[in-house]
């Protein structure tokens, strides 16, 4: 199974345009016959904790290069993983007052900016078990 591999194993760069972008790391070749080469990868160059844990980057060279086949295959995508309603995750949530602060600028005896307490209210989401 496709990210269950190696470390050892490379991966070609999934972008069908990557070998199209011109920087000197995709430069192969000699004399007049020099190419633009999708770039390999070391399989887990990113995973830090030496499992198996696949990752996105053991599949894309770059960010513009994931965002590139996003944006070229972004329906094909969307169809195979469709959503076609939303899910929702229980919550509880509460209201909580907390000391803040806002300035008055030169508002002081010396025209110094003065700190002034006043009570605030947050929000507080709290998954449900
Ligand atoms: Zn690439």
């Amino acid at each position: 199974m496709k990210g269950q591999k190696e470390m050892s194993e490379y991966n070609w760069c999934h972008n069908p345009s990557c070998h199209e972008i011109e920087t000197q790391s995709r430069i192969r070749g000699t004399g007049d016959n020099k190419v633009l080469r999708t770039m390999k990868i070391k399989v887990g160059r990113y995973n830090y904790s030496n499992d198996n844990t696949p990752n996105i980057y053991d599949y894309f060279c770059n960010q513009n290069c994931l965002h590139q086949f996003l944006n070229k295959f972004c329906v094909q995508i969307a169809d195979t993983y469709s959503v076609k309603q939303p899910s929702e995750t229980p919550i509880k949530v509460k209201k909580e007052k907390y000391e803040s602060y806002r300035y008055d600028w030169n508002s002081g005896v010396n025209n110094e900016t003065v700190r002034v307490p006043y009570m605030a209210t947050r929000t507080k989401i709290e998954s449900v078990e």
